[in-house]
């Protein structure tokens, strides 16, 4: 397929930051946005067009996709009916199989360890039957994780021991439920790479990421993690995009371990553009959000080298009205997602810290 002209829309499923930027990189490129949301967010003040509609509105979906040229989507909870009613009259891209699998944490850890990559040992809990069974394969301390609709640490709690896990699991498990080994990392570490409708790959400089109560704080670059397992790391997601035949920004998130022999262990990835590239956007000539873009649309793909170091920090909830320090801080680079409640634990924006680059990759 030739790659999609300037002037051309790109309709984005869903409508918060990450949609916003997306939006935002995409109109540097000469492209139109239309956002399909259930809600007014912050990618709908940016876009070209927008259409509020449930997910579950097949009709409006599919007058949407008659609209665009090709269709992506900026959070991984879109239901697979809706991405596949688009499908049949657009390209969507990543494609739907990204989408189903990343959705159920269960279908995500057997695809990854089925590739053969490494992950937590986990065990699958539907109901209390499940435990002796589980028992086997995952010892404690352990993490019980609802299937579907976790995200930043929501849906998830630790257990200490099988009788804490039984009473947890009355709170948690329906839906059901995973239960997986707490890996004892050094450091939390993602790859954000962006594969071309030719399967031609670049990937971003890996990331530490460090989180609080589940939400990612602060993502930096460059990380100490030695070449060799840079490299272990980029395999690992190069595999996971292949198997998917993946198209655009893919994350994964993975823990580092002092393990010589398994020092990665994959946690979960992000068939988006994800937190942990947000500092790409100062820090590199095309941002995670243009190289999706230029994917989706057939382009060839942007460099991904960085040109500076980078801290990016989160403005999570009441962070936010620090923004006109922030907006006086030179070297501070300061993203606003335009939200109105600064409730805790939301993301109302992020800063990003530039210094020279140092040597290290
Ligand atoms: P998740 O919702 O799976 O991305 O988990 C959010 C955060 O919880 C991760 O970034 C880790 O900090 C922590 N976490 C999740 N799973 C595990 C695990 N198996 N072992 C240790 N920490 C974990």
């Amino acid at each position: 397929m030739p790659p999609l002209p300037p002037g051309s829309t790109i309709g984005i499923l869903g409508g918060g930051q990450l949609g916003r930027m997306l939006a935002l990189a995409a109109a540097r490129l000469g492209f139109k946005c239309h956002v399909y949301n259930d809600v007014p967010g912050p990618a709908c003040d940016v876009a070209a067009a927008a259409t509020l509609g449930g997910f579950d509105d097949l009709q409006k979906l599919e007058a949407f996709a008659g609209a665009v040229d090709v269709v992506t989507y900026e959070f991984e909870n879109v239901p697979v009916a809706a991405a596949a009613a688009v499908e049949g009259i657009v390209p969507v891209r990543p494609g739907l199989k990204a989408l189903q699998v990343s959705q159920d944490r269960l279908a995500e850890k057997r695809f990854v360890s089925g590739l053969g990559l490494p992950v937590a040992p986990f065990a699958s809990i539907e109901d209390a039957q499940d435990l002796e069974a589980a028992f086997r394969t995952v010892t404690f301390p352990a993490i019980l994780k609802t299937r579907r609709m976790g995200y930043d640490g929501k849906g998830q709690t630790r257990v200490a021991n099988a009788a804490e896990l039984a009473a947890k699991l009355a709170e948690i498990a329906s839906p059901p439920a995973t239960l997986e080994a707490v890996v004892d990392f050094t450091c939390e570490v993602s790859v954000v790479l962006v594969r071309g409708l030719d399967g031609m790959t670049r990937f971003y400089d890996i990331p530490v990421n460090r989180h609080e109560g589940g939400i990612l704080r602060t993502s930096t670059v460059p990380c100490a993690l030695p070449g060799a397992h840079q490299e272990r790391a980029r395999d690992i997601a190069q595999a996971l995009a292949a198997a998917l035949d993946y198209v655009g920004v893919l994350a994964v998130e993975m823990f580092y371990t002092s393990d010589a022999d398994r020092p990665l262990i994959v946690n979960e990835f992000a068939p988006r553009v994800h937190n942990s590239g947000h500092w790409t956007i100062d820090a590199c000539a095309v941002s995670q959000f243009e190289n999706h873009v230029r994917a989706v649309a057939g382009w060839p793909l942007g460099p991904t080298e960085r040109h500076s170091d980078a801290v990016m920090q989160n403005l999570i909830g009441a962070d936010v009205e620090d923004w006109a320090r922030l907006a006086a801080e030179p070297g501070a680079c300061l993203h606003l997602y335009g939200k109105g409640e600064a409730r805790p634990g939301r993301k109302m924006g992020h800063a990003t810290w530039l210094a020279p680059r140092t040597g290290r990759p």
